[in-house]
């Protein structure tokens, strides 16, 4: 059952095509890595599916809606975005992960609990009390995760969650994502230019060059070597 699809979409910045019309479906539950190149659209096209930004052409249809001004915000409430840039506010950690509850007109105790449940199901209690400013960079990005993942989106956008980590807190938060996938069901599209992290997360991979897929198949059809 596709949980995404999108039909002719494109964008232009002042007459430059940077996304070419293209089509795409993923399945409920997929894992979907979109690789390339730096420059070649991925976070144009992650910002359209995550509808942050409006095509210049072409029409979306999410959780079996069509996306319209009417529908985007219901729309956007049930999914969660991560990006390479982890952005956390000087308050500590506990706060930081609550904050991605604030449009969610929950009480103040639920809010509290879903907080302190997300850190323990994720191993991240011991930083609740800590200062976002005392994490390191791994740290920070497994704590924007929680923060995403305390709102239980239906669909996830990674966005390079990994470009500015070193390889063990790559792998860490790679475990958290598969992990997320396989409990909960979450779709998963991730962009990535690391070949082998495509491989390593994804069920189906889509190469992106100059603004439209050159490929997409599983990782055996994509990275075919004879
Ligand atoms: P990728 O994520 O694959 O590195 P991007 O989607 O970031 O690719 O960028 C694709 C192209 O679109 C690049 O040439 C970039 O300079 C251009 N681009 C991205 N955002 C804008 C913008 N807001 N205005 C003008 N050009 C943009
Ligand atoms: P309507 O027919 O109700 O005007 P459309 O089907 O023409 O709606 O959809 C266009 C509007 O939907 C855009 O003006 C925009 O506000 C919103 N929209 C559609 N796709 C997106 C998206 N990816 N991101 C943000 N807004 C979008």
């Amino acid at each position: 059952e596709d949980i995404l699809t999108v039909r002719g979409l494109a964008k232009s910045y002042s007459k430059k095509e940077v996304v070419r019309p293209l089509d795409l479906s993923v399945k409920k539950g997929e894992i979907l890595a979109i690789i390339g190149p730096s420059g070649a659209g991925k976070s144009t096209l992650m910002r359209m599916m995550d509808t942050i930004e409006p095509p210049s052409q072409g029409e979306m249809c999410i959780f079996g809606e069509p996306v319209t001004k009417h529908s985007v915000h219901r729309i956007r409430g049930r999914m969660g975005m991560l990006f390479q840039k982890t952005v956390l506010f000087d308050r500590t950690v506990a706060e930081n992960v609550e904050l991605g509850l604030s449009y969610r007109h929950l009480p103040k105790i639920e809010r509290g609990e879903r907080v302190a449940a997300i850190l323990e199901h994720m191993g991240l209690s011991r930083f609740a009390e800590r200062g976002a400013r005392t994490l390191s960079g791994g740290e920070g990005q497994r704590i924007s995760f929680a923060r995403v993942l305390v709102t239980r989106p239906e669909i996830l956008f990674l966005d390079e969650p990994t470009a500015n980590l070193d390889p063990v807190s790559t792998r860490i938060l790679e475990e958290m994502i598969i992990r997320e996938n396989r409990e909960n069901k979450t779709t998963i599209i991730i962009n990535t230019h690391d070949q082998a992290q495509g491989q390593r997360l994804a069920d189906r991979i889509a190469v992106m060059m100059d603004g439209t897929f050159v490929q997409i198949g599983s990782a055996d059809e994509v990275f075919y070597h004879p």
